[in-house]
């Protein structure tokens, strides 16, 4: 069975001004197509082939002969969570349950942003920054390469951003908390963080 690329929930042009045609387009069109044929080749004729992709990386995380399966099939729910992480006229603030949490975790919600600010600007060299929950609780934490909170058990990911150079160079060239202000201020989809907040 070929996994197929996840469609898009917008149009690749939808997040313009911010994101912009060209820049969509390299990061869905080629760099997550990548990872989907990679996977794809890599599970071909194996036991993986058959497994819901979320399995795969759960199983490959803990496999180090696995190690390329792991960072491609990972890549490829990253970066889908990061497509429903943001939306055309996204930003503001979430609702009351999940702003509740965010004020309790971090004293207000301007906090929560310069918290998340420093860990998306402060991640050296590729990877991602997540809002999860953990029981109760909120955390902002790193991600390095491929890694993602959904190999650990505790850890339910409400949020992503991309910080991969991929992610913003074409647009944004290597100034990447201008990325950052931007997704928080226009992209960030908070009704997706707040159906994975339950
Ligand atoms: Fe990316």
């Amino acid at each position: 069975m070929t996994y197929q690329l996840p469609q898009l929930p917008y149009a690749p042009n939808a997040l313009e001004p911010y994101i912009s045609n060209n820049l969509m387009s390299f990061h869905y069109g080629k760099h997550h197509q990548a990872y989907v044929n990679k996977y794809n080749e890599l599970t071909q004729g194996t036991s993986y082939a058959d497994q819901p992709l979320e399995k795969v990386i759960k199983e490959t995380f803990k496999n180090p002969d696995q190690k390329t399966l792991f960072n491609n099939g990972a890549q490829i729910f990253n970066h889908t969570f990061f497509w429903n992480s943001m939306k055309p006229k996204g930003g503001g603030e979430p609702h009351a349950k999940l702003k509740n949490a965010i004020q309790q975790t971090w004293g207000s919600f301007d906090q929560f942003k310069v918290e998340f600010t420093t860990k998306a600007s402060t991640l050296f060299g590729s990877g991602w920054v997540w809002l999860v929950k953990e029981g109760e609780k909120l955390a902002i934490i790193q991600s390095k390469d491929a890694q993602t909170p959904i190999t650990g058990e505790t850890q339910k990911p409400l949020l992503t951003l991309d910080v991969w150079e991929h992610a913003y160079y074409l647009d944004y060239q290597n100034k990447r908390p201008d990325f950052i202000k931007t997704y928080l201020e226009h992209l960030v989809n908070w009704e997706f963080a707040e159906k994975n907040f339950g």
